[in-house]
């Protein structure tokens, strides 16, 4: 073997090797996304073996080295796209995987592994990981956009693309190219230096990409866990607030108004006392389900307070806000809680108020508040408009 391509081949191992036990440090240890993370390190550990195996081709024939190097570098962008997949939660299935990667073994046992079939072998393996590096990308592609947007998405998964189209790219080298026995397939001779060089880049980007990829999905969980309310899933009070803050500005600035409507669940402490905490959970979650069904997608939903929620109504006057409500109240009171068998009847007293000249959006919420009272005070289960205000 030529020394030049010998170092660069140890160079990959390390780089591997190396990625792989940070990814082993990550999974368990630090817990970050273990399932992933782990995927992710034997993805490393297959493509160092992979390499590794392919250095000891010689004259003679073996499995091993032939066979057993491409399968483990296979095997290891199978495992790539496994762990994007669980890292984003993104529907889990093998079977296409094991078909590739099944395809690509029973092809190459078709010729004796040595020298002399080592082109049949590297058309195989450049097709098999040209559709599994297709694969990946689409994955990768899919995880990310929710988070970074389309465009941005298709800038991080181009290394991964590039992968897919260098082996496609091979595989016409293979055919057309003069030298293509050490230059494009065998990678132990210093004339197959450039390919080399590619498989050490591309070893770093996939795995800068994956630690991207965590660093993407850890972000988008802080997020959730800061943005959401854990029990119904609803936005919690803090995004409400951003919302209404960025209207007012909006409005303040000449754009349309917004309207909100109040609600608080009647007597909810009965619930507690009488079936348990549970049911009343129980009750919270129904509530934010009737709701945010009920609603359109462009209003914003938030669970406030305890059994308190704020829908905000973009571009909407007072009779609109009143017309929300009056379907929320109904919507409400015909899904009752089943609970252990009995069924629990919901409510909920409603205050509406929309934004005016010379209100904050502090004293908008107080107003839709008092209004929410007088419902509760007038009897409960039913709509109040705040009082029109006069500028101050
Ligand atoms: P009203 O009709 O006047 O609104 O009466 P209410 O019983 O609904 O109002 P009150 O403010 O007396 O009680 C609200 C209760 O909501 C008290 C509190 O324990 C309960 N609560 C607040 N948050 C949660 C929660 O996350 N889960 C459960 N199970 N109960 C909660
Ligand atoms: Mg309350
Ligand atoms: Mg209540």
């Amino acid at each position: 073997m030529d020394f030049q391509a010998k170092l660069l081949i140890q160079v990959i191992i390390l780089v591997t090797g190396t990625s792989a036990v940070a990814w082993a440090l990550m999974a368990s240890p630090m817990r970050i996304a273990p399932r992933a993370c782990w995927r992710y390190a034997v993805a490393n550990v297959l493509m160092m073996l992979g390499l590794i195996l392919n250095t000891l081709r010689g004259d003679g024939p073996s499995y091993v080295a032939w066979l057993g190097a491409d399968l483990s570098l296979l095997a290891g962008i199978v495992m790539l796209r496994l762990g994007t997949v669980f890292l984003f939660r993104l529907p889990v299935s093998y079977r296409m995987d094991l078909f590739l990667w099944g395809a690509a073994a029973l092809a190459m046992l078709l010729v004796s592994p040595e020298e002399s079939s080592q082109q049949f072998l590297a058309i195989v393996f450049s097709l098999a990981a040209a559709a599994m590096f297709a694969r990946l990308a689409m994955v990768t592609l899919q995880g990310l956009s929710p988070s970074t947007g389309r465009f941005m998405a298709m800038l991080l998964v181009a290394p991964v693309i590039l992968a897919a189209l260098s082996f496609v790219l091979r595989l016409g080298f293979i055919f057309y190219h003069e030298q293509a026995e050490e230059r494009f397939i065998s990678i132990q001779s210093n004339q197959a230096l450039p390919v080399l060089w590619f498989y050490l880049v591309l070893a770093i980007a996939i795995n800068v990409l994956a630690f991207g990829n965590a660093l993407t999905r850890l972000v988008q969980k802080i997020r959730m866990l800061a943005d959401r309310d854990m029990l119904t899933g609803l936005w919690n009070r803090r995004s409400a607030e951003e919302v209404m803050k960025k209207l007012h500005y909006k409005w303040q600035r000449g754009g349309e108004g917004y309207a909100l409507v109040l609600l608080d669940l009647d007597h909810f402490k009965q619930i507690n006392d009488t079936f348990g905490h549970q049911a009343g959970d129980a009750a919270l979650r129904q509530a934010a389900l009737v709701l945010s069904h009920a609603l359109r997608d462009t209003d914003v939903l938030c669970r406030f307070g305890g059994e308190e929620f704020l829908v905000i109504l973009s571009g909407a006057n007072i009779k609109q806000a009143h017309q929300v409500a009056e379907k929320l109240r109904t919507c409400l009171e015909e899904r009752a809680l089943r609970w252990e068998g009995q069924d629990i009847p919901l409510s909920a007293s409603f205050g509406c108020a929309v934004v005016m000249p010379g209100l904050s959006v502090s004293q908008l919420i107080s107003s839709a508040d008092n209004a929410m009272y007088q419902a509760k005070a007038a009897g409960r289960n039913r709509v109040m408009d705040s009082e029109p205000q006069v500028a101050s």
